[in-house]
């Protein structure tokens, strides 16, 4: 299996800006919009344990940043998530 730890290019800014894109910038922590920071829903450690591709938007979704708080609640959901467990949701599971 080859390694693509550090591979952060092209690949991830287009994955990224399609997650962001197809969710409609719709932050996936407070559900409110004009969320431009592409979060992990799962944590990278254990995506990859399940094995999962870093680079697989079906990983990512729009979340509030530091820079980018949430214009509603004000949150910046992305950083006070923390290590929260995740809950997988009905909307945008996939059938694997
Ligand atoms: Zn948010
Ligand atoms: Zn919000």
């Amino acid at each position: 299996m080859a390694r693509t730890a550090g591979r952060k290019g092209r690949v991830w800014r287009r994955n990224k800006a399609q997650a962001l894109a197809d969710a409609g910038y719709v932050c996936w922590i407070c559900g409110h919009g004009g969320a431009r920071y592409a979060d992990h829903k799962i944590p990278l450690a254990q995506w990859r344990a399940m094995g999962g591709d870093p680079n697989d938007p079906a990983n990512l979704a729009p979340a509030h940043g530091a820079l980018n708080r949430c214009q509603v609640c004000g949150r910046c959901c992305n950083e006070s998530k923390g290590n929260r467990p995740y809950k997988p949701s009905s909307r945008g599971s996939r059938d694997w």
